[in-house]
């Protein structure tokens, strides 16, 4: 068995867009990710479909799994030959116990790698618009830990008089102590202070006062962790650079729904960019492949006569391009095939494969002249009487294909129990959160399995399957709107 290896990787504090290209890469070859969680769910968009996920916890005072239970998790799947990243939250080597886990795999000769990540200490700060140093306010910083690892009070009293500001993580359960002993050791009690609460996420909050009073104005906002505290005269300009909170979206939470996660991340950093934070669920995600129906299917397409094909879904549009590229087959082979796409943003997949669809709605289907047709048949969500009906009276008998099953994992000893599914992820983004909206890439009825798995909840009144192309809907009903659209209206 070739030997396995594991990657130390620093997720950042939770924004995507504060995650390194080499984390991206790396997640997205991982067979195992043994995640945290101050990881962000929608930075796991990023692993492969087929991954193993396994949540390691880590709630303060209640640790999922006992850091030597990592330790060793971390082995066993290196040993079983499987590339693991072992995500955590900002970077690993700060405060993350990251090098304890170096220090035991480099012992059992097992071989890893770190991939820095974006602390917390200097990101949450930014994002809530302080920066760490300032001319004449702050030539430097310190960052210390408000918590030593046996749940005593850290030690920032030889911190206290550093010509510069300090930062805090892992303190805002012990703010009172930890203003009291800085104060005692000679640091002004009116230096101004601030706490910062969920830092780039959508619940981002801070509190700002002296040193003398943020104890007891955090304790009222009810400030918990995770929360940065930043101590010093950089927290003067805040009000001016508080950037993040001003962006139109900021604090939005909005569940983006798709075939394929190329689609629903192309939406999901749109909205980001504008500071919605998202989490995606998508068909790919879900599903797997089955290759030797999509085999069978090519076989169809090349050998048959005035053969359609209905696709009604991109992942399956996805799957069929795939398949046609592992049988070496060129498109001008296609050529007898007629192309039905159930709506735009099919057909839109399809052209990204090269193939212009032949029919984009149910009206030109029925007109179709076809002698059989092949349709998709999605998991969950059957093809409706009405549209088999209105094929089968233009266009020849249908049959259905069945591109895909739902996964079934393999057993490894010793994970099951921590072995996480993409609705466990997602319903854990749902449970800090109820989403307020839900962007439906694709036909809102063959998707809705989808999210309703998820919010528990359908949150859409009404709609035209024909003329979803990139739809979204809030969860007061309101009706659909075209993203094109909603893009450009923007
Ligand atoms: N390795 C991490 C720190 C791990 S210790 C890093 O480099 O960021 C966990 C502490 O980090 C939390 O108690 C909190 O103080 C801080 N933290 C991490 N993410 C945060 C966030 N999004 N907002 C506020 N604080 C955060």
């Amino acid at each position: 068995m070739a030997a396995g290896k594991v990657a130390l990787v620093g997720a950042g504090p939770g924004h995507p867009g504060l995650f390194t290209e080499r984390g991206r890469q790396l997640l997205g070859e991982a067979d195992a990710i043994v995640f945290d969680r101050l990881v962000s769910p929608r930075i796991l968009a990023h692993a492969r479909p087929d991954a193993t996920l396994i949540y390691a916890g880590k709630e303060a005072k209640c640790h999922t799994l006992p850091q030597r239970d990592i330790e060793e998790l971390l082995i066993q799947l290196a040993e079983r030959g499987l590339f693991v990243v072992r995500l955590k939250g900002g970077d690993p080597f700060v405060f993350g116990r990251g090098a304890e886990e170096a220090i035991r795999l480099e012992q059992r000769g097992i071989a890893w790698e770190v991939v820095p990540g974006i602390s917390s200490a200097v990101a949450v700060p930014a994002f809530a618009g302080i920066p760490v140093t300032l001319r004449n306010a702050a030539p430097g910083f310190a960052v210390l830990t408000g918590h030593r690892a046996d749940g005593t009070l850290g030690d920032v009293r030889g911190a206290a008089n550093v010509h510069g500001s300090l930062v805090i993580l892992m303190g805002v359960g012990q703010l009172a102590e930890l203003a009291a002993e800085l104060i005692a050791a000679g640091r002004a009690s009116d230096t101004p202070a601030a706490a910062v609460e969920w830092g780039t996420r959508s619940r981002q909050r801070s509190v700002t006062g002296t040193l003398a009073d943020l104890p007891a104005i955090a304790r009222r906002a009810a400030l918990a962790s995770p929360a940065v505290i930043v101590i010093g005269d950089v927290v003067r300009v805040q009000e001016q650079l508080r950037w993040f909170e001003r962006l139109p979206r900021f604090g939005e939470r909005i569940l983006v729904a798709a075939g394929t996660n190329a689609e629903a991340l192309s939406i999901a950093e749109h909205l980001e960019s504008e500071g919605a934070e998202t989490c995606i669920a998508t068909l790919e995600q879900r599903w797997r492949p089955d290759w030797q129906q999509w085999a069978k299917l090519v076989e169809a397409c090349t050998t048959g006569t005035a053969l359609g094909v209905f696709f009604r879904t991109s992942f399956a549009v996805r799957s069929f391009w795939q398949s046609l590229q592992v049988a070496k087959i060129d498109l001008r082979r296609l050529s007898q095939v007629r192309f039905a796409a159930l709506d735009a943003g099919v057909a839109a997949q399809l052209r990204r494969c090269g193939i212009e669809a032949d029919f984009t709605s149910l009206g030109e289907v029925a007109r179709a002249k076809v002698a059989a047709w092949w349709a998709e048949d999605v998991p969950q969500v059957d093809l409706s009487p009405a549209l088999r009906a209105a094929i089968e009276a233009f266009g020849g008998p249908v049959r259905t294909f069945k591109g895909f099953t739902e996964p079934s994992f393999e057993d490894i000893a010793g994970v099951d129990a921590l072995r996480y599914t993409w609705a466990n992820v997602l319903r854990a983004w749902v449970r800090d959160g109820k989403p307020d909206a839900v962007h439906i890439v694709g036909d809102p009825d063959t998707l809705a399995p989808l999210y309703r798995d998820v919010v528990g909840e359908t949150p859409i009144t009404a709609h035209t399957p024909t003329q979803s192309l990139c739809l979204s809907c809030d969860r007061t009903g309101l009706p659909y709107v075209l993203a094109s659209e909603w893009r450009s209206n923007r």
